[in-house]
């Protein structure tokens, strides 16, 4: 079996485990190599460094044997293993969507009683505990465009909203490059809640509220996805191999969504180079192209 399936595997066992479903046992490296055939999970988690932000080998070890990183928890205890809450992983679902599209009231419908009914009230992983307020996401429930952020910084975590901070306004200076408004495009994270001191989120935690994101995406059924950053990417695609360099620009599908890839604002404050500024613009034309939009003769900044 290939290496970045294997990791998947384990990863999603781990989870199963995590979940409670002790019945399930996590197989040693050397194991993997003889189960053959195992479906994809469906929520495939993250098994390396995740962020350009994150990419030192200690987040990479630490990720891969899924080991919660105890520094980061300043003031709160550490978790010493995964944190059981219930919750079970649905079987795959790759499939593209065929179900008739919604209208959009019943989109608006759906989406707030995901969140006021399941999403606010969520206590299906630690990251709860340190929350003041969930982030459900924000915008248009008709969008064409929906990107995907990494987690609630602090002070999306106070407000209750994603992309609110300076990143926030660099991703509102793309959206504004592209001729749209901010109300006019959808955006949520892969996670819901704010990870302790704004660490990467954890496998479990991804594999636990994605779902969200998911059911998300499948009300809204965006033309196109655009994930910021690679936590996204790698969740969306579900292969932790994959590197920013080589997959921003060039179009993926989920669920028979087209998805493009690009960098998350976060990491174009910290390298505002002409080269990265540029790879992101050059990013966004491709998605204004596809939906057949004008392009502004505006740079992303
Ligand atoms: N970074 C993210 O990935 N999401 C936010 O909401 C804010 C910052």
């Amino acid at each position: 079996m290939e290496s970045g399936t294997k990791n998947r595997v384990r990863l999603w066992l781990r989870s199963e485990r995590a979940f409670g479903l002790n019945a399930v046992p996590l197989p040693r490296k050397t194991q993997l190599d003889r189960i053959g055939g195992i479906a994809t999970p469906r929520h495939p988690v993250q098994t390396d460094a995740t962020t350009e932000r994150d990419a030192d080998e200690r987040t990479i070890d630490r990720q891969a044997q899924n080991v919660p990183p105890r520094e980061l928890y300043a003031g709160v205890a550490a978790p010493t293993e995964m944190a059981p809450r219930g919750g079970l992983i649905a079987p795959p679902a790759t499939e593209a969507f065929v179900a008739p599209l919604l209208s959009r009231d019943d989109k608006v419908k759906r989406l707030a009683a995901l969140d006021e009914k399941e999403v606010r009230g969520c206590t299906r992983c630690r990251l709860c505990e340190g929350r003041k307020n969930t982030v459900f996401g924000e915008g248009d429930a008709d969008a064409k465009i929906f990107f995907i952020g990494e987690g609630p910084g602090e002070n999306e975590d106070l407000q209750g909203r994603p992309f609110v901070g300076r990143a926030g306004e660099m991703l509102n200076k793309w959206i504004a490059a592209m001729g749209l408004r901010r109300d006019q495009v959808y955006i949520a994270n892969i996670v819901k809640c704010r990870p302790p001191n704004n660490r990467v989120p954890m496998p479990d935690e991804v594999a636990t509220c994605t779902p969200y994101l998911e059911r998300q995406l499948e009300i809204i059924r965006p033309r196109v996805i655009v994930t910021l950053g690679l936590p996204s990417l790698k969740y969306m695609t579900g292969d932790p191999k994959l590197t920013m360099g080589r997959s921003r620009g060039h179009w993926r599908e989920w669920r028979g969504i087209k998805m493009m890839p690009t960098f998350h604002p976060a990491f174009v404050l910290r390298s505002p180079t002409a080269e990265v500024r540029g790879a992101v613009w050059n990013d966004l034309k491709l998605v204004l192209a596809e939906l057949g939009m004008p392009v502004p003769q505006k740079k992303t900044e």
